[in-house]
This record gives structure tokens, C-alpha cells and sequence, in this order.
């Protein structure tokens, strides 16, 4: 996935500046940046939820998609993981997964839901398909929705701050889920304010501010010595609590 020279307004507010990011396949990229940077609307310029004004963004070398069928299969291509889990409640488990496989890809019902289940047991749920979302916690529905995106068999995998709504103790199982996506050679932007998840799991950070891509680093070296001052502003801040 490639990001060239992209730019965004929303009226007169330049959101994205000159935005140029990579990431590889099999590559995890740590996204971080302080509120309002422009971090979940690059994420949502990736999978076309909103336009760009001006610069190129490509998939494999292809550019995105306008509209029509184009897009639909763009949006396959490209899983999103968002803060809100956005389950349908009247749905169990296993059809929540299964009903993008059959409306999407026209997989039957049948196989679907077979798939359903190995990727509810990929993300430690396995004896949860025939619950509704509502009998879960947090932390499970938002595995729940890891197994949905991945039921895509996407070529990327973004992540919107998977966390950030979650009580404390429900974190870490979802990071581990990422973790051991990561170790599977998933290709995957992940915008997260967990920066020991960053370090242990990125293979690259990419720090935003206020729409500018300020410091691209590898982990240890990003948060051992972040060289520029607003990284330094910025870390002194979310690492004091
Ligand atoms: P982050 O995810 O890093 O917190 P966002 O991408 O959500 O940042 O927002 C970046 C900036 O763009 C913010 O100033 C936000 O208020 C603004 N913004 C985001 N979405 C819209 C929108 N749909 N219309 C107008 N302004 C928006
Ligand atoms: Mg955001």
C-alpha cells in the first residue's frame, strides 16, 4: 500500500499535507500522532470512505478505484478494524462474520460459516459462534470484528485505535490478536495510542502532525530517541501516564 503526495481538505482545513507512506507487504506500520493529526482520515482516504484532493494512493500498484463494482472489490481488498465494533446485534457471531463472505463474494452460506468458525478459533473464540454479540465483552466483540475483516481475506488490514473504547483488562487480548496476525505476515497499518504494542509489534512508526508525516523510524529507535521535537513533545506526553 502506497501513499504519494496526498493531500486532503475538509473546506478550508488542510487535514492531510503532502502525505507519502509505505507499507510493505507482510510489513506492520505503527501510525501514532497526537488527536486531530489526521490519522483515522488517512485510514479512511485508504479505503476510498473519503476522497483526496490531490496526490496517489495505490494498492499493489494499482490506483483506488472511483466507484461502482471497482470500488466494492477495493473495499474486500482492504480490512478496517474500527474503535466501534459495529456487530449487527441481531446476528450471531458466526452470520456477523459469514455475512460479508456471502453478500460480497458470494461464497455459500455453507462455507461461509465454516470459515467463520476457524477464524473465530484464529482469534480464541472459537466456542462463541452461535452467541449474539451482545452476550460478549468488549474484548470479544472487537476480536469478533478482527475475524469479520479477515473473513475478507484482505491484502491489508487497518486498524483504527482497536483499543481506545475497551476497558483496561480487555486490551491485551486484543493486542495479542494483532500480535499473532503480525507474526503471520499480515500486511497492516495500525493506529494505536499503545506504544508497547508499537515497539513489540511494528516493524516501522509513523508519526503524524497536524497532517504531516514528521518521522518515519524504526520502533526502538523512534521511541529511544525521537529526533524530531514534536515527537519528543508528543511521547513525553503519552509515556508520563
Ligand atoms: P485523528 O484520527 O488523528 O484524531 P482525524 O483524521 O479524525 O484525526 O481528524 C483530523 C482533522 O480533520 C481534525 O481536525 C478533525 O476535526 C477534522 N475532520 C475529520 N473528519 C472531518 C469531517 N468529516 N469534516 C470536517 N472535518 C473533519
Ligand atoms: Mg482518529
Amino acid at each position: 500500500m502506497r501513499l504519494e503526495g496526498v493531500n486532503k481538505y475538509f473546506g478550508a482545513h488542510h487535514v492531510l499535507r503532502d502525505v507519502d507512506l509505505d507499507v510493505r507487504a507482510g510489513e506492520v506500520v505503527a501510525l501514532i500522532g497526537a488527536s486531530g493529526s489526521g490519522k483515522s482520515t488517512l485510514c479512511r482516504c485508504v479505503n476510498r470512505l473519503e476522497t483526496v484532493d490531490s496526490g496517489r494512493i495505490t494498492l499493489a500498484g494499482e490506483p483506488l478505484p472511483e466507484e461502482g463494482r471497482e470500488l466494492a472489490r477495493l473495499r474486500a481488498r482492504v480490512g478496517m478494524v474500527f474503535q466501534a465494533f459495529n456487530l449487527f446485534s441481531h446476528l450471531r457471531v458466526v452470520e456477523n462474520i459469514a455475512f460479508a463472505p456471502v453478500k460480497v463474494r458470494g461464497r455459500s452460506r455453507y462455507d461461509a460459516a465454516e470459515r467463520a468458525r476457524e477464524l473465530l478459533a484464529r482469534v480464541g473464540l472459537a466456542d462463541k459462534g452461535d452467541a449474539y454479540p451482545g452476550q460478549l465483552s468488549g474484548g470479544q466483540q472487537q476480536r469478533v470484528a478482527i475475524a469479520r475483516a479477515l473473513a475478507m481475506d484482505p491484502e491489508v488490514l487497518l486498524f483504527d485505535e482497536p483499543t481506545s473504547a475497551l476497558d483496561p483488562e480487555m486490551v491485551g487480548e486484543v493486542l495479542d490478536v494483532m500480535s499473532s496476525l503480525a507474526a503471520d505476515g499480515m500486511t497492516m497499518l495500525v493506529v494505536t495510542h499503545e506504544m508497547g504494542f508499537a515497539r513489540r509489534a511494528a516493524d516501522r512508526v509513523v508519526f503524524l502532525d497536524n497532517g504531516r508525516v514528521e518521522e518515519t523510524a524504526a520502533p526502538d529507535e523512534f521511541f529511544d530517541g525521537p529526533r524530531s521535537p514534536r515527537a519528543r513533545e508528543f511521547l513525553s506526553k503519552v509515556l508520563a501516564h
